[in-house]
This record gives structure tokens, C-alpha cells and sequence, in this order.
């Protein structure tokens, strides 16, 4: 412990966090890399954010904001310091004749909030069941899943500007959600620390089954009217047969964005590829499923140096053992290069790489 760095003007209380230095980051992120933090904090409340942004230690070095790092690997050590949000709490603000309003820590888990939900009857967001990370990172990128985004739900984003410690109540609107996007990843990305979410989430629930993978799934449980805790209970299901589980093997989920092409494209494509999968969008170009361009180009359950391909979904890439950065960027390269030379698409890392 070292709070002496963290010392600064009277109003900077260093005595609200603990600085710790030369931190593994193994645990605080899913891929698991042996990369090190110069410094590392955790910060349980909002005063102790602010007492740190405005310490000598915060203003002198480099800082990334980290939930529960299931987005974000650290393939090099980081020179700053990496601040973890681990603030807590759940608070019903409001309620009218439709909906219910929930205001929820940065630090809070994100699957536990949407079982909180689920069993307190408000509902909308039992299809992200089971998405890791932090209840604050959920706007950044929008999370989404079977067919459902965190958009739908969010009424207000509360954070911080990390420069002048003023607080700052953005409404969805100001967000600019899109596809697994933001303003926070965006124009604002690095400007704003998350400190909590605001959710309207429904009292009858309105069940999003259309999903071609949830509908079957659906009827082999013989579930004709399902709650929504049983559309939680078949996703979890779902997901835990398609995705590695990050406690048992090091990984970012989907490792790459799933690739927009123009009309043109595409069918220049569907004459060599027949089999070629794809999704329709309104403004008539066509999403790919990036992890079917992978399988095509034979990286399925191969290994790039300690890189793997996970076997069930060439979209994820796992840690074998004990990969090291180079080893990922060494994966990503070989990866992108082939799909490129066979397909002409440039894929997009879907994570943060620091
Ligand atoms: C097995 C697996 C499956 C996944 N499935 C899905 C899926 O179905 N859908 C999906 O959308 N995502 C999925 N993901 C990605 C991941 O779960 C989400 O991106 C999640 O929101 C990340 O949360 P986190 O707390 O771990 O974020 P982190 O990795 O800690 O951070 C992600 C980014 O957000 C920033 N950030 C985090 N907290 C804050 C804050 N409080 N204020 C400001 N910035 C902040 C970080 O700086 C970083 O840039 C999956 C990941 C894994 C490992």
C-alpha cells in the first residue's frame, strides 16, 4: 500500500482508496495475459473516484477505467494506473403504471442485476442473461444479445467527467447507442467514468422470442408459455454450450466484430460461396457472421502459438495456456489476413487491446 502517492490537495482524501503497485493483471481481466499495472486501485464509492482523479498520481500517468475486464485485454504491461469500479447498490427510484425504474452501481455484476430483476418482476432483459462484465461497462458497448441490446432499456447513463470531477446525467438519447457502440467508446471514449445506470424495465413482461436458436430451444423444453426466468434459465443453457466459461479457459467472447458488406459485395461473394451466411440489414448491405468467414478459412479449433480457436465457435479465441500479447496480436494478424486475401473483408477486433 502506498498512499503516499496518492496525497494531494485537502480536498484529495487518500485515505478513501488504496494505490497498490506493480499489480498482475491476470485476474482483472478474462483472457487472463501476465501483463502488470504500474498502479492499480479499486474504488468502492463515488468519493473515493473523485478523491482519486484529482490526486498527483491520476493527473501524472496514463489510467484506463476496468469493470470486470471481460472486454478488454492487456496484452503489454500498462504504464498508468488501472482503476477497477467496484461500486455497489441497487435503488428503485420511481415506478408508474408500465414501468419501473432502477438506478444500479457501476460495480454491480451484470448477470446477478439481471436475476435481481427477474425475481424482483421487472422485466426486459432476461435475453442478456448470463453476458459477463459490470453493470457499468453495459452502456459502453451495448451489450446485446438474442436479439435484445441494453439500449432498449436504459433510460440514463450518471458519470464523471474525469478531467474537471463535474457530474454528468446523460439520457439514452445523448448516449448515441448503435450496433455494440456508444459515445463512451466513441467521441467521448477516455472523457467519462460510468459511476451508475439507469434502467426502465417493464412490470409485464413482453418476451422477445423470435431468435431462431431461443425459439428451438424453447420447444424442446415443452415450455408453451414460458416466464421469463425460464427464457433466462435456456439462455444461460445456451450460452454455456456455445461459449467457453472465462473461469475455466482465458477468453474475450466474440474477438470480432461481424463484418457489414455493400449489396455488391455480397453477391460477388454468394457466386463463390454458396453456402455463404448472412443477414439482411434496412439499409440493403448485408451483416457476416464473422466466426463463419473464420471457420471457412480453417481456423476452427486450430491454435495460433498459444492462441486458440475455440472448437464450438471459430468467433472466440481462447487462451491455451499461457499465451502472451504478442501471441494475440500474432493470432489477430494471421487471422485477419486470411479472411481478407479469401473474402476481401477487414475484420474488426471486437475487445479493447491495451
Ligand atoms: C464469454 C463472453 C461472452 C460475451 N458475450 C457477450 C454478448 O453476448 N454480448 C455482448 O455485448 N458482449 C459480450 N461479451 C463482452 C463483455 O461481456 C461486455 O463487453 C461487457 O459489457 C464487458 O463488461 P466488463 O465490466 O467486463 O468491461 P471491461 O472489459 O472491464 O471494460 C470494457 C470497456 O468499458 C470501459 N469501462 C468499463 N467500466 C467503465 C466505467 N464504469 N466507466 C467508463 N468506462 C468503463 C473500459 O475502459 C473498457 O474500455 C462477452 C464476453 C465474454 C468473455
Amino acid at each position: 500500500m502506498t498512499p503516499r502517492l496518492g496525497g494531494g490537495p485537502p480536498d484529495c482524501d487518500s485515505s478513501l482508496y488504496t494505490l497498490r503497485e506493480h499489480v498482475s493483471l491476470k485476474p482483472y481481466h478474462t483472457f487472463g495475459l501476465a501483463a502488470k499495472a504500474r498502479f492499480f486501485c479499486e474504488i468502492n464509492s463515488e468519493s473515493a473516484l473523485l478523491a482519486l482523479l484529482k490526486s498527483p498520481v491520476f493527473i501524472k500517468y496514463p489510467h484506463v477505467f476496468l469493470g470486470e475486464g471481460s472486454n478488454t485485454l492487456f496484452t503489454r504491461d500498462f504504464p498508468g494506473i488501472v482503476v477497477r469500479l467496484c461500486i455497489k447498490g441497487i435503488r428503485r427510484l420511481a415506478e408508474d403504471d408500465e414501468s419501473i425504474y432502477l438506478k444500479v452501481s457501476a460495480g454491480e455484476n451484470w448477470h446477478d442485476f439481471v436475476i435481481y430483476t427477474l425475481k424482483s418482476h421487472c422485466y426486459g432483459l432476461e435475453n442478456l442473461s448470463l453476458i459477463p462484465g459490470s453493470v457499468g461497462a453495459s452502456p459502453v458497448q451495448n451489450i446485446g444479445a438474442y436479439g435484445v441490446e441494453a439500449k432498449d432499456f436504459i433510460a440514463q447513463v450518471d458519470a464523471i467527467d474525469i478531467v474537471s470531477g463535474e457530474k454528468r446525467v446523460f439520457e439514452n438519447k445523448e448516449c448515441h447507442f448503435s450496433y455494440r457502440d456508444s459515445c463512451f467508446k466513441g467521441v467521448l471514449k477516455g472523457r467519462y467514468v460510468i459511476t451508475s445506470v439507469s434502467f426502465r424495465l417493464a412490470k409485464q413482461a413482453k418476451l422477445k422470442l423470435d431468435y431462431a436458436d431461443l425459439k428451438e430451444s424453447l420447444k424442446k423444453t415443452g415450455l408453451n408459455n414460458p416466464a421469463p426466468l425460464d427464457v433466462s434459465d435456456v439462455i444461460c443453457s445456451l450460452r454455456q454450450a456455445k461459449l467457453p466459461d472465462p473461469d475455466e479457459i482465458g477468453n474475450a467472447g466474440s474477438f470480432f466484430k461481424n463484418p457489414v458488406v455493400s449489396e455488391a459485395h455480397y453477391f460477388s461473394l454468394k457466386k463463390q460461396f454458396s453456402g455463404i451466411k448472412s443477414f439482411k440489414l434496412a439499409s440493403q448491405e448485408y451483416k457476416i457472421p464473422a466466426g463463419w468467414l473464420i471457420e471457412c478459412c480453417g481456423f476452427k479449433g486450430e491454435s495460433i502459438g498459444s492462441v486458440g480457436i475455440y472448437e464450438k465457435q471459430a468467433l472466440v479465441l481462447i487462451n491455451d495456456a499461457e499465451a502472451s500479447g504478442e501471441d494475440v496480436h500474432r493470432a489477430i494478424a494471421k487471422i485477419t489476413e486470411r479472411v481478407n486475401i479469401t473474402f476481401g473483408i477487414l475484420l474488426e477486433v471486437e475487445p479493447i487491446l491495451l
